[in-house]
C-alpha cells in the first residue's frame, strides 16, 4: 500500500522510475518510498531518546545513523526489507522498552551489526564515536554470529556473552534487543532456522530477561518461542483468550467495581488493570497441573497500581490490601509479599489471591507506580531510581555471576547449569546472627551459608548452630532461619562436601582448595620421587616419564606425584618401570590374545571408577562408541590426552585391546543412578505408519538410550507423543533430539520439564 500511494504521489510509471529496482528474488522495490520510510523511522527513534540530548550527542546519533545506512545499503533482510530497519527497531527497543535513552546506548544499537558484517572495523567506530563505543560494539561482534551448531558452543557463548557483564552491562542489553528483534521477525526464516533461534531463546534468552528484570520482553520471548516451537499449540490458546474476551472483561468489571469504589473512597489515586496471563504461562500451567484450557481459573491477573509516593508505598499497598480483602475472601496459603522482601531481581510487589462472588480464585496484584515499572522495565527502572534499595539486590546478583564466571574449573555447560540452576531454583531468606538478610537458593546447607559470608569461613566450617541449636554443615536451610557458623582452625575442605553444597560459589570454592591441595600433595610425592631415584641409583635424567605413566597406567605426571605422596603407589617397581619400554617393545611383537587380554583386565587390581569423584583420574567418554552408564567399558591411557572410556564391544576395542594391551585400564561406573537422569520429551509430527518405529529406533539403538516409557496419541493425520528416558547428560540429549527432529515427518521436539 505504501508503495502505490508514493507511486501515485509522484505519479511516476514503473517504466520510467529510476527509483524502482528489481532484487534477485524478483521484487519490486520502491527505493524513494523506502528511503521515506527510513527517515520516518529514523525520526521515531529520535522521539524516543532523552529530550535532553546535547547538540553533539545528536551528531553523533546522526552519524551512527548514516555510518550504518552507508554499511548496510546493498543489504537485505529474508523478508525482503532494507537491513536498516533491524538495527533501528534493534536501537527502538534499547530506548522505549529498556529505558538506555542516552546517546552511547542508541549508537552502538544502531552499529551492532556493522562490524561483523560490512567494512566498518572496530577502529573506524573508535576514531567516529570514542573507546566506550569501541568496547560495546566489540563485545556486541563477539558474541554473535557463532551461535550455532552444538550445544556446548551455544553454551560458550552464551558463557562469553555474560563474562561481558562485567565490562559492560549495555552489551548484554542490546544483544536482548537484538534477539527481541530477531523474533519478532523470525516469520520470514526457514522452518529450521525458525526452530533453532525459537529453542535457543527460551532455553537462554528468556531466562536472562527474567533474571534482569524485563518481565515484559521475558514473557514476549516466550510467547514468541511457542509460536515457533509449538505453533499448534500457541494458535490454540491465542483462539481461546480471544473467544473468552468478552466473557473475561465483564467478569473484571464486575469484580473490580466494589473494591474500585472504595478507593475512591479513601481518596486513592490509582489504576486497575486485568490482564490475561502469557500464552507461554498458560500452558506452562496447563501442562505442569495436566489441565485443559478450561479448567484454569486464573487466566489473567487484576494488578492495582497506585500512585503513591516512596515513603507512604508501603502502607498504602498494605491498605489496598485490606480493601480487596474486605470485599472478598483471601487464600491464606497465596499472600506473597514482595515488598518486605523484594525479589533478587529487584521485583516489588504484593499479591493475594481472593474468592470472587461467582466462585472462582482471582489473583490480585497490588504495587506502586515505582514498583510497577521496575515490574515492566526491571534493569533500567533500576537506574532511574537510583536510590532504590534494590541495588543491591542487584549487585549482589551481578557479583554472583561474575564468580561464576571466573573459576576456570567451569566448563561451559557446567556453567550454563549452574546459572540455570541460581536463576530457577526459589530462594530462601535467612539471617546472620546479627540480624543481616542473606538470599540463597532453596535446598541450601549450612555450609552454602558459610561460604556465602565468606570463603575462608566455609573452608574451616564444623558445624553450625541454626536457631541456637546445633547441627552439622550438611543441615538444610529454611527460610527465616537464623544462622551462626562454627569453624575450626584444623577443618579443611573435603571432597564430599561438594555433594551437598548447592550454591555456585561454595562448589567452586570447595573445588579449587581441594584441587591446590592436590597440586601441593603432588610437590610432596616429587621429593620421595626423587629421593627414591637417588636411593635406587637411577640417574634422573633417564627417567622418561611417559613410560612411567603407561606402566602405571596414569594420565599424567600430577596425578603419579599425587599418588605418591598418597602412599598410593608402590616404588619398589621403579626400576621395572624405568625400564618399561624395552618391555613394552617386546611386548608389543607378540600380540596377546583377546582371552589374555581380558584376563589382564579383570586380574588388574586398579579399577579405574568413572564419576564425579575429583581425586580420581581425568577420562573422557570416547566419541566413537559413546558409552553411557551401564555400559561394559574400559579404559584407554592415551599419549596426549588422557584416558579414553570405550565400551568393551566398540567397534576399536579389539585393535586397542590387542595392540596396547598395556595401556588398557579396567573401568566401571560409580553408579547408574548418579549420571543418568529421567528426562521427558515430548515430539509431534505427521502420524505416519512408519513413525513410531523411526522414533524407538533412533533412541535405544541409534544412541542408546534406555527408554521408560512412550506413548503416543494421534489425531487427525498428527500425532503427539510423550516419551521418558535416562539420558547421560543434556549434550547427550540434546544430540538425541536433533536426531529426533531431523526424521521425516517431525514437527517439534520439546523438552518437558
Ligand atoms: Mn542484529
Amino acid at each position: 500500500m505504501e508503495l502505490g500511494n508514493a507511486n501515485q504521489k509522484t505519479g511516476k510509471t514503473s517504466e520510467n522510475n529510476s527509483s524502482r529496482q528489481k532484487t534477485k528474488d524478483g521484487l519490486i522495490i520502491d527505493l524513494e518510498a523506502e528511503k521515506k520510510e527510513i527517515s520516518k523511522r529514523y525520526r521515531h527513534l529520535l522521539k524516543a531518546c532523552k529530550a535532553d540530548l546535547d547538540k553533539n550527542d545528536k551528531k553523533l546519533i546522526r552519524l551512527a545513523f548514516d555510518t550504518a545506512l552507508e554499511a548496510h545499503k546493498d543489504t537485505r533482510r529474508k523478508s525482503g526489507e532494507p537491513y536498516i530497519y533491524h538495527p533501528i527497531a534493534v536501537a527502538q527497543i534499547v530506548a522505549d522498552e529498556i529505558g538506555l535513552r542516552s546517546a552511547i546506548p542508541v549508537i552502538c544499537a544502531l552499529l551492532h551489526d556493522t562490524v561483523e558484517d560490512t567494512y566498518i572495523t572496530l577502529e573506524d567506530i573508535r576514531s567516529m564515536f570514542g573507546p566506550v563505543a569501541e568496547k560495546i560494539i566489540d563485545g556486541l561482534t563477539k558474541i554473535s554470529g557463532v551461535f550455532d551448531q552444538t550445544s556446548s558452543l551455544q553454551a560458550e557463548n552464551f558463557r562469553k556473552m555474560l563474562l561481558t557483564l562485567s565490562d559492560d552491562v549495555r552489551v548484554i542489553l542490546i544483544k536482548l534487543a537484538d534477539r527481541l528483534h530477531n523474533m519478532r521477525t523470525l516469520g520470514s526464516m526457514s522452518r529450521d532456522k525458525q526452530l533453532k533461534i525459537a529453542s535457543e531463546t527460551a532455553y537462554l534468552y528468556a531466562p536472562l530477561a527474567h533474571r534482569l528484570g524485563f518481565y515484559n520482553i521475558k514473557t514476549e520471548l516466550d510467547d514468541l518461542a511457542l509460536k515457533y516451537t509449538e505453533p499448534e499449540v500457541f494458535n490454540s490458546i491465542a483462539d481461546k483468550l480471544q473467544e473468552s474476551k468478552k466473557e473475561r472483561d465483564k467478569f473484571i468489571s464486575e469484580f473490580i467495581q466494589p473494591i474500585k469504589a472504595e478507593l475512591l473512597k479513601q481518596g486513592f489515586k490509582f489504576e486497575v488493570k486485568g490482564r490475561p496471563k502469557s500464552i507461554f504461562s498458560i500452558w506452562n500451567k496447563m501442562k505442569k497441573q495436566g489441565v485443559t484450557f478450561d479448567e484454569i481459573y486464573d487466566l489473567f491477573a487484576i494488578r492495582i497500581i497506585i500512585d503513591t509516593p516512596p515513603e507512604h508505598e508501603k502502607a498504602d499497598c498494605w491498605k489496598v490490601y485490606s480493601i480487596v480483602t474486605d470485599s472478598y475472601v483471601p487464600n491464606p496459603d497465596r499472600l506473597r509479599d514482595w515488598i518486605s522482601t523484594p525479589k533478587s531481581n529487584g521485583y516489588e510487589s504484593l499479591h493475594t489471591t481472593v474468592m470472587s462472588d461467582k466462585g472462582k480464585w482471582v489473583e490480585v496484584q497490588i504495587r506502586s507506580q515505582r514498583m510497577n515499572e521496575i515490574a515492566e522495565k526491571g534493569f533500567a527502572a533500576h537506574w532511574k531510581y537510583k536510590e532504590s534499595a534494590q541495588e543491591t539486590a542487584l549487585d549482589e546478583w551481578l557479583t554472583r555471576i561474575r564468580e561464576l564466571l571466573e573459576n576456570p574449573e567451569n566448563n561451559a555447560l557446567d556453567f550454563v547449569d549452574d546459572f540455570k540452576l541460581n536463576l530457577f531454583a526459589d530462594e530462601i531468606f535467612v539471617f546472620t546472627p546479627k540480624g543481616e538478610l542473606r538470599t540463597l537458593p532453596v535446598n541450601s546447607t549450612a555450609l552454602d551459608f558459610a561460604y556465602e559470608i565468606h570463603s575462608d569461613i566455609g573452608s574451616h566450617c564444623i558445624g553450625a548452630k541454626i536457631n541456637h541449636k546445633l547441627v552439622p554443615i550438611s543441615h538444610k536451610l529454611n527460610s527465616g532461619d537464623q544462622i551462626e557458623i562454627l569453624t575450626s582452625d584444623k577443618q579443611y575442605p573435603k571432597e564430599d562436601w561438594l555433594s551437598f553444597v548447592v550454591t555456585a560459589k561454595a562448589k567452586g570454592r570447595i573445588k579449587a582448595t581441594l584441587k591446590e591441595e592436590k597440586k601441593h600433595l603432588a610437590d610432596q610425592g616429587k621429593e620421595i620421587f626423587q629421593r627414591k631415584l637417588k636411593h635406587l641409583k637411577i640417574p634422573d635424567s633417564e627417567v622418561n616419564m611417559n613410560d612411567i605413566l603407561l606402566y602405571y597406567k596414569l594420565p599424567s605426571a600430577l596425578e603419579f606425584f599425587y599418588r605418591v605422596a598418597m602412599d598410593a603407589i608402590d616404588l619398589k617397581q621403579l626400576r621395572e618401570a624405568v625400564s618399561y619400554k624395552d618391555q613394552r617393545l617386546r611386548s608389543e611383537r607378540r600380540e596377546p590374545t583377546l582371552e589374555e587380554i581380558v584376563h589382564n583386565i579383570r586380574g588388574s587390581s586398579d579399577m579405574l571408577v568413572i564419576g564425579e569423584n575429583l581425586s580420581k583420574i581425568d577420562y573422557k567418554l570416547s566419541p566413537c562408541c559413546n558409552p553411557i552408564p551401564g555400559d561394559d567399558v574400559f579404559g584407554f591411557i592415551t599419549i596426549n590426552d588422557g584416558i579414553k572410556i570405550h565400551r568393551i564391544n566398540c567397534p576399536n576395542a579389539m585393535q586397542l585391546m590387542s595392540n596396547y594391551a598395556y595401556r588398557i585400564v579396567k573401568a566401571k561406573w560409580t553408579g547408574q543412578e548418579q549420571l543418568s537422569f529421567l528426562v521427558g520429551i515430548r515430539i509431534t509430527g505427521m502420524d505416519d505408519v512408519g513413525v513410531v518405529n523411526n522414533i524407538t529406533k533412533i533412541i535405544s539403538s541409534g544412541l542408546k538410550v534406555n527408554m521408560r516409557s512412550i506413548s503416543i496419541d494421534s489425531n487427525e493425520g498428527l500425532f503427539e507423543g510423550t516419551i521418558m528416558l535416562f539420558v547421560h547428560d543434556t549434550e547427550h540429549l540434546t544430540k538425541l533430539m536433533k536426531k529426533l527432529s531431523n526424521l521425516p515427518g517431525i514437527l517439534s521436539v520439546t523438552r518437558i520439564n
